[in-house]
């Protein structure tokens, strides 16, 4: 296991600090907001920012006029600020043209939205394919103002819409080889904690407990906005994307639910087995689902041009909670312990895909005699031992440079730590050809050609600056 109970403890808190503090920036599919993220997450992980100039062509797109939005408000009679993008920045309708105008209420009202099933929560809306604008705010609001009938109201929308560019971060990994692990996230919403801070923070945390660990795939961190960001870096980085072996969406990490992981395109790819044999040995309830054509940017990865086998891996699907894309998608929807889980399952997903060699029997003429090498002694043994011992015959049996350890873990439902720590022992006993499983990312060591900071693993950070760390976030 990569992380102790108190480890985790920390890393949680740590990344439910970092969502905090990327909470309250307006982001949006392009613009400041999506920089200022950027810029934060470079005080972590040395990630590259890139600009992609308004008008490149991306496939069948072009990159879209950047928006940035300074103020919005809408004001009574008497000029008190009635709704105001300043308290919360779901207020505008995300991609909202510039706006200053006098109406009536009646015909302010086609602008606004809310959810009237939902009275207390302010809906998540954007607008960015037609010239449009609006206000998003509670049904209770919206109902206290129209009962003060067909009043006069000021209109401000302070944004702009021009050429600039579309920013990604990326964030590479160098491995011992040349194949890669694509990692992605999106960066595009405002404040909204599950979707998608929650990815962010345990991608962020993810990058930096594997540039401290030995390993043998490169790993690329994408951070993204959703579906243009993603088309764009798949368009940009066209030669690069035949090293990609394994990748996963990273999102909806955070709230209370079991982990959901949805299929690559493939369904049956080796990250798929990865992740259902990872989650068929916890205890905790989870959820796999196939392959389809909506929701996050596996849809990219994933189309038949690029046919790349990219999971996504999530607690609560995206749609499925009701807090999703209102502001109940809070600090209080997303808690450091759902963090914590969500990454100690993703390092044990690297940890197998990191493991999964084909290790060649050296005695295959019938069963070698455990004895004279040291391994029979806890035969007749229970619970661990017992399994372990299994895994000893497993492992020599299948052992002949045709089925991986997943292969092996699967078909004796074994866990694949058990299976790998037996073939461990079988290699040092020399009945196992050299595998190497022991030298990827279970060791830590020193050679990370970047620099990380690693405290999110820091097993000596005092509980009593945990508390204060909790206390300024929520
Ligand atoms: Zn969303």
């Amino acid at each position: 296991m990569a992380f102790n109970e108190q480890q985790l403890r920390v890393a949680g808190v740590q990344m439910y600090s970092l969502a905090s503090q990327l909470f309250p920036i307006c982001r949006s599919i392009t613009g400041n907001g999506v920089r200022d993220t950027l810029k934060l997450l470079q005080d972590l992980i040395p990630l590259k920012i890139h600009e992609v100039p308004t008008g490149t062509p991306v496939f069948d797109w072009k990159v879209p006029q950047e928006w940035n939005i300074h103020d919005a408000y809408i004001k009574d009679a008497d000029g008190n600020r009635v709704v105001e993008f300043r308290q919360s920045n779901l207020h505008i309708v995300n991609g909202s043209q510039d706006i200053q105008a006098t109406m009536c209420w009646d015909e302010l009202k086609e602008n606004l939205h809310t959810l009237p099933d939902q009275p207390d929560w302010i809906p998540y809306r954007t607008c960015f394919h037609q010239e449009d604008w609006g206000f998003c705010l509670t049904h209770n609001q919206y109902l206290e103002l129209e009962s003060l009938g067909n009043e006069q109201y000021e209109v401000c929308i302070d944004a702009t819409m021009k050429d600039g560019s579309l920013t990604y971060g990326e964030f590479f990994i160098p491995g011992e080889t040349d194949e890669e692990v694509l990692l992605s996230s999106h960066i595009c919403h405002p404040s909204l904690a599950n979707d998608n801070l929650s990815g962010i923070a345990v991608a962020t945390h993810l990058a930096q407990f594997i540039g401290t660990r030995k390993r043998r795939y490169g790993y690329r961190f994408v951070f993204a906005p959703a579906t243009i960001g993603s088309i764009t870096w798949i368009s940009q980085n066209q030669d690069q994307l035949s090293k990609i072996k394994h990748g996963l969406i990273l999102s909806l990490l955070g709230d209370a639910g079991n982990t959901t992981y949805k299929k690559t395109r493939m369904g049956n790819a080796e990250i798929d087995r990865a992740v259902q044999c990872v989650l068929s040995h916890t205890d905790a309830d989870y959820t796999i689902n196939e392959y389809e054509p909506f929701g996050y940017d596996e849809r990219q990865y994933g189309s038949p041009g690029i046919n790349l086998p990219v999971g996504c891996f999530m607690r609560t699907p995206n749609a499925q909670y009701p807090e999703y894309h209102t502001s109940a998608d809070n600090l209080d929807l997303v808690q450091p312990q759902y963090l914590a889980d969500s990454l100690d399952k993703l390092v044990q997903v690297i940890e197998l895909l990191e493991g999964n060699v084909y290790p060649q029997n050296l005695k295959p003429m019938c069963e070698p005699q455990l004895g004279k090498h040291g391994l029979y002694k806890a035969f007749g043994t229970e619970g661990n031992d017992a399994e372990f011992q299994k895994a000893i015959l497993w492992v020599l049996n299948l052992a002949d440079s045709k089925h991986s350890l997943l292969d092996i873990a699967e078909r004796s439902k074994i866990a694949f730590p058990v299976i790998r720590n037996a073939t461990d022992a079988l290699q040092d006993a020399g009945l196992i050809s050299n595998h190497n499983s022991t030298n990827y990312l279970c060791a830590a060591e020193t050679s990370s050609p970047v620099s990380i900071c690693c405290d999110a693993i820091d097993p000596c950070i005092d509980h009593n600056d945990l508390s204060t760390t909790n206390s300024t976030s929520g």
